[in-house]
């Protein structure tokens, strides 16, 4: 018997695919830029049965690699190409098992789709305030995995800010209840946090608890056209004054990534008059409906524009408006994969740095890489900066890999002499193990290969990603 046979004693039939047409979505990551193989794809239905294949998988030693919405952009959801490992995707564990409106949580498993979370939410009169562009496809247990950030994360923290209680599955297969929804719970070291962000590869998330928000009942959205990455601080900084908390989404967005969105992802249009250096989304939302927080942006704009901060504002009219802003945002990674061969980056730096970062690397590239665009989008209330070299479309495929490193390097070191983040939201994945590796302090690094010895000292779970194997 294969060792696959002993699993099927187990699983029901859906649950093991071994079709080579219905596996390749899966040995593939969004990008396209990583190409695997795998035994199998495993689709259990219930924590028991994701317990029952890691069991399977410590006594056969098979690696196992945990899927999501595979929507990650860091290579982390993809199996190495040796064929071994199997995929494990949580799809099928799909069920909000409560949402709690007395106590504002919410807890869902790891197949959720994201977006139907947001609405299981809203339903019940709440926020869940999670937001990314892929939130129609990515799921609880990869936004938990990879501790995703988006776009209001200024106002409501990251993933790690949201999780009360978790669920996990370790490597040996015991099931770990944590689904506490408790606000302050001290007892012991928070080995929660650590799976938070450990991109698979310490334990498999089946479920988690959420908090949850009052719901936003104003809501304003703008799109501003500016000179620079200094004014866009400033005008945060002028936004504070007046909006304090109630500023949910802080972007920034170069001209040339604009450009490539209109010209690339259909439905995108610019509701301004003309093209500007640089362009701001904002979003304000009140829980309060007398909150009048249109007038309020109105008003904070004006000021911007007669400071000579902004060059052209446009406030949303209509949801329609509103939504028609924010499309243009999140169809940013939708144009850069179609836009030819890039090296993307998600860094961080100081909020207070994000102007001087941005000219750093675009000197940098100018002197380095002449021929490719240097493009900015992100999180600049964060002080997360996507970067994103443009190569022109006939760079040949084998000056690609060379490329990669060298601007991978140099933005690096960039983002050392700042004391930033190589990775803010996207996190390591199999990309960036070797800079890691580099940048990460070894004493830190050593703890890091303990924390992954102490889960799974067997190493079955995602070998190869966040840690180089050794
Ligand atoms: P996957 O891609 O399937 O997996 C991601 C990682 O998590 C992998 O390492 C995988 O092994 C692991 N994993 C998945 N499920 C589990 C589980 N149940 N248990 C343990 N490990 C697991 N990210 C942001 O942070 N902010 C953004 O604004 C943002 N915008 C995006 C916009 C677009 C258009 C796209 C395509 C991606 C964007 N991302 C963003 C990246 C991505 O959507 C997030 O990283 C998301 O959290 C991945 O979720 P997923 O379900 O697709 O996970």
């Amino acid at each position: 018997m294969s060792s696959l046979d002993d699993l099927r004693a187990v699983l029901d039939p859906a649950a093991i695919v071994t079709d080579p047409q219905a596996l390749a979505p899966h040995l593939t990551d969004w990008r396209g830029k990583h190409q695997g193989a795998a035994l199998a794809l495993l689709r259990p239905r219930a924590v028991e049965e994701v317990s029952a294949i890691l069991r399977w998988a410590t006594a056969t030693r098979t690696p196992v690699v945990p899927q999501g919405g595979n929507t990650g952009l860091s290579g982390g959801a993809t199996p190495d190409a040796s064929g071994a490992a199997v995929v494990l995707s949580l799809a099928r564990l799909n069920k909000v098992r409560a949402v709690d409106s007395a106590g504002d949580t919410l807890t869902a498993e790891a197949g959720c789709i994201l977006a139907d979370v947001q609405q299981a939410a809203a339903a019940h009169d709440r926020l869940f305030p999670l937001s990314l562009g892929s939130e129609g496809s990515c799921q609880i247990g990869g936004v938990v995995a990879t501790n995703a950030g988006g776009i209001n994360v200024i106002r409501y923290g990251t993933v790690r800010d949201l999780v009360l209680g978790l669920e996990y599955v370790r490597a040996d297969g015991a099931v770990i209840h944590g689904l506490k929804p408790l606000r302050k719970d001290n007892a012991g070291y928070a080995l929660k946090e650590l799976v938070i962000g450990s991109e698979g590869t310490l334990a498999i998330v089946s479920a988690a608890t959420f908090r949850l928000f009052p719901k936003p009942r104003a809501s304003a959205t703008a799109l501003c056209g500016l000179a620079s990455p200094a004014d866009a601080l400033r005008l945060l900084g002028l936004l504070r004054q007046s909006a304090g908390e109630r500023i949910s989404s802080f972007e920034l967005m170069c001209d040339g990534e604009m450009g490539l969105t209109l010209d690339s992802v259909p439905g995108t249009a610019l509701p301004l008059e003309r093209r500007h250096g640089w362009y701001v989304f904002i979003e304000l939302g009140d829980s309060d409906p007398a909150g009048r927080v249109g007038e309020l942006l109105t008003d904070a704009l004006a000021a911007a524009l007669e400071r000579g901060l902004l060059q052209d504002a446009t406030v949303a009219q209509s949801e329609a408006q509103a939504k028609a802003i924010w499309h243009l945002r999140f169809a940013v990674a939708e144009a850069n994969r179609r836009a030819g061969p890039s090296v993307s980056h998600d860094t961080s730096v100081a909020t207070a740095d994000v102007p001087a970062f941005i000219a750093a690397i675009e000197t940098m590239a100018a002197e380095r890489f002449p021929k490719a665009r240097a493009l900015f989008v992100g999180h600049v209330g964060d002080g997360n900066i996507h970067v994103i070299l443009l190569f022109p479309r006939d760079t040949l495929a084998e000056q690609r890999h060379e490329l990669g490193h060298a601007v991978n390097a140099a933005v690096f070191a960039i983002v050392s002499d700042f004391g930033g983040s190589i990775t803010a939201e996207h996190g390591i994945g199999r990309n960036l193990t070797g800079a890691l590796a580099k940048q990460a302090q070894p004493e830190a690094l050593e703890l890091m290969r303990a924390v992954k010895q102490a889960f799974d000292p067997l190493g079955i779970l995602n070998p190869g990603v966040v840690l180089a194997q050794r």
